[in-house]
């Protein structure tokens, strides 16, 4: 592998441009430059998790460069991070390499096998060939903040109570939610000349609230600036969050 002529971190992580192939012709407001380019990024990305779960990956991140790719893998049993690192030939495909990438780092895991080394002694001496002490360990971890699934009327509900988002994961949510009604029913309330209209949203709003309440959502961050990222534990891969 080539995994010396590659300074760290991986540079330039891509922005906009076709989240498969880094094509910059894209469609404004899409994120692929075709259904069959992503097709075929996907098919890549679920060919590496035979590789991932033989690695024992805890997380790993997919990016790719006009010159190469690169899959980052961090085992369940270190915080460090493997860097494998390939060269992209021209008129290929970050898909097309991240193939090879896989059935090279394979083929090497298979010959050490034969070598009569364990399973997992194969994995291990791998992922310590191919250690970049330089990645921060971090970076390839997804956000794993919990983000508030709410209804389009629920947000409106929000906003009528005057709750941030913040509240609802940071939050002792049932608390502030009761405040946050008492205080704007104090202030609309018709029979202190307030806005009739106003408190039956604000009613209505915390209905809204206090249905949540009884049944919190929350969706999951995944995903990381610029690059793929898969999680162990789910065995998916999440495509890069918008910079
Ligand atoms: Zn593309």
């Amino acid at each position: 592998m080539h995994k010396k002529q590659i300074v760290s971190p991986f540079p330039e992580r891509r922005k906009r441009g076709c989240l498969a192939c880094g094509a910059e012709d894209i469609k404004p407001g899409r994120r692929y430059c075709s259904k069959q380019c992503r097709q075929k990024l996907i098919w890549a990305l679920s060919l590496s998790k035979g590789l991932l779960q033989t690695l024992n990956a805890r997380y790993a991140a997919f990016s790719f460069t006009e010159h190469f790719v690169a899959l980052d893998v961090m085992p369940t049993w270190s915080i460090r991070i493997s860097r494998f690192v390939y060269k992209r030939k021209s008129g290929y495909s970050p898909a097309n390499t991240l193939k090879e990438l896989i059935l090279e780092a394979g083929n090497e895991w298979y010959n050490k096998r034969s070598r009569r080394i364990s399973r997992s002694f194969a994995s291990q001496s791998i992922l310590e060939e191919n250690i970049e002490y330089s990645i921060n360990p971090d970076s390839i971890k997804p956000n794993t903040n919990m983000i508030p699934k709410l209804s389009a009327d629920q947000k409106k509900g929000l906003k009528h109570l005057n709750i941030h988002l913040n509240t609802l994961i940071f939050g002792d949510y049932v608390r502030e939610i009761k405040k946050a009604y008492r205080r704007m029913a104090k202030v609309y309330h018709p029979d202190k000349g307030g806005d009739g209209d106003m408190f039956k949203e604000i009613n209505r709003a915390h209905e809204l609230m206090l249905q949540w309440i009884e049944d919190p959502k929350f969706r999951s961050n995944n995903g990381l600036p610029g690059c793929w990222s898969y999680n162990g534990y789910t065995n998916r891969w999440s495509p890069p969050l918008w910079q």
